[in-house]
Order: structure tokens, then C-alpha cells, then sequence
């Protein structure tokens, strides 16, 4: 049987479609494949990246980092891309960096996680409730930024991962690109804002600074600001959950 995570690639190779004789179902299948491979090389520039890191820093994950959480979870947080010495290193979206630690500081206040272990680092420990976290880009770019393309090229996997969650969140404004993009809207129609909350079909996105280190230096972003838009995105789930009079 034609493994689902090679079905993607193959799928866009008309050539290689017909050899295998690919079904419409494992079609479907295929782009609706939730992670991507460990050896996706649909961005060169990326997986380039990845070896060269394989020989800088051969203890790290160096792969795509998939989406982290409950498949079914009914909020989504949406990063940018994972971190070289972050998500890249532990494998996890948003642990082991600056942004994971006042992001995960939040979910915790806020109640979407747990932690057993307040003694182990970088949310090593942490469960998620009713929450899951991804990335618009799945494997580390250089400098933290991803081309258009590359953006293009992972947005089959997002799009997978979209479809579950009643809210989305979306840290910083090329997530929030990202997520409207798989919608089929208009970035332009939908201002981005801290705070700022939408309703696209049957989801609600809401938007918010990225936690970076750089913008909590230049306090574009704090604790309070955080918790404050978590808090928002659960009273929002509660309100979905409730019915449409509640919202
Ligand atoms: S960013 Fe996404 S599409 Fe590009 S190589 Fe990594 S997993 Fe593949």
C-alpha cells in the first residue's frame, strides 16, 4: 500500500500518478495529509537548510515540525515557522525558545494547558487542553523567513490542519496571511490588529502579535497582552460551543 505521506509528492507528478495508478480516494487522501514527511523537499531552499543544520547541529530534530496537540482540538494557534534552536532543535512547535516560553506561560494561566513538572523547561512537560499548535511553514527558514513560495508550497498541510478547529489564532500577521489564504479570502479585506477577530465561514480568527523574542523587546507584545487575547480566543470557543445567540 502507497504510503500517504509519499502519496503528496507524488500527486503532483502527473507522470508518476498514472504509473502508480493513484485512486481519486488516496488522491483526497494525499491532500488531506496532515504532516508532512520528514524528507519533504518541496522547498529546496528549506531542505538545504535542513542538511546543512543535520551538520551544524547533528542532535537536533532538523525535519518539518508537525502540528503539536489534538488533531480535533477546537482552537488552533498558528506560528510563523519553527525556530532554528527552537522548534528545530526539540521537534515541537514553539518549545525551546523565547516564544514558546511566554506563549506556553500564557496557555498555562489561561487554562488551554497543564504542566506536571514546573521544574522541566521549555514546556517539556505540558499537556494541551482543548488546544493545538502548528506553524504556516513546517521546517526552519534562515532568518525566520519563509519566501511566498515556500509559504505556497507547505499550505496543504495548514489547510489539513484547519479544517478541525472552531477558532484560530494567529500569531503575527504572515500566519494570519497564511490562514486566510487556505479560506480562500482576501488578506486585504481583513486588517490585521492585536485583537482583531473575524468570522470567516464557520471559523473565527482572531490575530495576534507573534510572541517573539524581537517583539517582546521592543514591547510590541507582553504577558498581559497575551493572556489577554487567549482569554479572548476562550471566551469565543465558549460562545461557538454555546450557539449562535451566545456569539
Ligand atoms: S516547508 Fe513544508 S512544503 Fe516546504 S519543505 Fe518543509 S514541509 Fe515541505
Amino acid at each position: 500500500m502507497i504510503r500517504t505521506e509519499c502519496l503528496i509528492e507524488a500527486f503532483r507528478d502527473t507522470g508518476v500518478r498514472k504509473r502508480l495508478r493513484i485512486s481519486r480516494r488516496d488522491r483526497v487522501r494525499a491532500v488531506t495529509c496532515f504532516d508532512p514527511p520528514k524528507s519533504c523537499t518541496r522547498c529546496p531552499r528549506l531542505a538545504g537548510f535542513r542538511r546543512e543544520n543535520r551538520t551544524l547541529y547533528p542532535d537536533f530534530h532538523n525535519a518539518p515540525v508537525g502540528l503539536w496537540g489534538d488533531r480535533d482540538a477546537p482552537l488552533l494557534i498558528v506560528g510563523l515557522a519553527p525556530g532554528l534552536k527552537g522548534a528545530n532543535r526539540t521537534g515541537r512547535p514553539f518549545t525551546g525558545d523565547a516564544s514558546g516560553a511566554l506563549l506556553f506561560a500564557s496557555l498555562l494561566r489561561i487554562g488551554f494547558a497543564s504542566r506536571n513538572n514546573a521544574q522541566s523547561g521549555g514546556g517539556g512537560t505540558m499537556s494541551l487542553h482543548n488546544c493545538a499548535i502548528t506553524n504556516a511553514v513546517a521546517c526552519v527558514p534562515p532568518k525566520n523567513r519563509p519566501t511566498a513560495q515556500e509559504l505556497s508550497n507547505c499550505r496543504p498541510y495548514l489547510a489539513a490542519q484547519l479544517k478541525a478547529p472552531e477558532v484560530v489564532l494567529a500569531l503575527g500577521r504572515v500566519a494570519q496571511e497564511a490562514v486566510l489564504k487556505v479560506s480562500g479570502q482576501k488578506p486585504c479585506e481583513y486588517p490585521f490588529g492585536h485583537g482583531a477577530a473575524y468570522r470567516i465561514g464557520a471559523q473565527i480568527l482572531i490575530c495576534s502579535f507573534h510572541p517573539s523574542r524581537y517583539n517582546v523587546a521592543t514591547k510590541r507584545i507582553n504577558e498581559a497582552m497575551m493572556d489577554e487575547v487567549l482569554m479572548l480566543c476562550k471566551k469565543k470557543l465558549e460562545a461557538v460551543q454555546a450557539g449562535p445567540s451566545a456569539e
